[in-house]
């Protein structure tokens, strides 16, 4: 982190409106798996309940291992954006190769990721044989993955909270805090300005792809089959939906929390409305309550009040590695693992 060293440990969730959410941040020695257990145990002070806690991170073996001990219950899944770049810079890959993975990690629904997978099997076979010998579909298959992952698939949020901060990295780590709570700060006022305009039920990025959703259903017929299956004739495959579960088969509805193009058309047709079936997640209401609090700055110091066990502690300088030569400030893929040095990623 610039002459000042140390690794900037950030977390981020994603709000009601698709927009980052930060969550915690720390300045650590370095990025390693006693560092990571720190920050995930602290993580966890905050939010203790794991059970439908999804993580996306990259595969760096203190993050893991971190998480596994602390987060026992949540799920961990593992940034579609940095396999791709392993993928990219290894001899596996071939022009139109990690499209094609892109392709099948964001697919929705298991049959549609196996045809993908043989296909990608007969064109790319190294792109297949170095996924299958390092890592678990289950881990960056959207079709696959057990937890409940919405639309986030990479780390892309901490990338670009990450992207804000470079020009205080260089600053001395008090320096570095408060332009993070600078930023911060500044973002909820925004994203509270935002919620007070909207007028509408749901957050404007719901409301736009339910909308565009709605004009897809507009080409497709609907089969009442019983009281609450439909069948649906779309334009590309047709798909069963059953609107008590909350369910379709093309799993849209399912993974997204958020209608198809199917179920808006059953729902149509069943006389229900169609925001009794999107998840509460979405409303403006619960998007209100992200940015209720204000984020201040940090008080003088006079005015702390430092807990007793705290206030004897003496702070020692970190153990820094003096670099030799020139220091370099891009992130450099290593073999098997892109290792990143200024952030991660939480996604709930
Ligand atoms: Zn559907």
């Amino acid at each position: 982190m610039g002459k000042y060293k140390g690794v900037l440990l950030i977390t981020t969730a994603q709000d009601e409106n698709h927009h980052q959410y930060p969550i915690a941040w720390a300045v650590v020695d370095s990025e390693c798996e006693e560092s990571w257990t720190w920050f995930f145990e602290k993580l966890h002070d905050l939010i203790s309940y794991d059970v439908e806690l999804v993580f996306i991170s990259d595969r760096h073996k203190g993050i893991i291992n971190g998480l596994a001990y602390v987060y026992k219950q949540a799920r961990h899944g593992h940034c579609m954006w940095h396999l791709g770049q392993n993928i990219k810079s290894g001899p596996k890959s071939k022009v139109g190769g990690i499209a094609f993975f892109m392709r099948a990690a964001k697919a929705y629904k298991q049959v549609e990721f196996d045809e993908l997978y043989e296909e990608m099997k007969n064109s790319y076979p190294g792109i297949t044989k170095y996924l299958e010998g390092s890592i678990d579909r289950e881990k960056w298959a959207r079709a696959y993955f057990p937890g409940s992952l919405y639309n986030i698939m990479t780390t892309n949020g901490s990338e670009s909270i990450n992207a804000k901060l470079v020009f205080a990295r260089e600053l001395p780590i008090i320096a570095l805090l408060d332009a993070i709570q600078s930023l911060i700060s500044s973002w909820f006022n925004n994203h509270r300005k935002a919620v007070v305009a909207s007028t509408q039920h749901l957050t404007p990025w719901a409301e736009t792809t339910l909308r565009s959703r709605f004009i897809e259903s507009q080409k497709m017929e609907v089969v009442q089959m019983n009281t609450f299956e439909y069948h649906v004739i779309g334009v590309g495959h047709d798909a069963i939906v059953e609107l008590n579960r909350r369910t379709c088969r093309c799993r849209v509805f399912d993974i997204d929390k958020l209608p198809c193009a199917h179920a808006i058309v059953a729902a149509v047709h069943h006389g229900i409305d169609i925001y009794e079936l999107c998840s509460h997640y979405y409303t403006i209401n619960v998007w209100a309550l992200a940015y209720t609090e204000t984020i201040y700055s940090i008080p003088l110091s006079e005015e702390w009040n430092i807990p007793a066990g705290i206030d004897f502690l003496i702070v020692l300088p970190p153990k820094v590695r003096v670099n030799k030569g020139r220091t370099k400030k891009k992130r450099i893929p290593s073999n098997g693992e892109f290792k990143i040095r200024k952030k991660k990623s939480i996604v709930i």
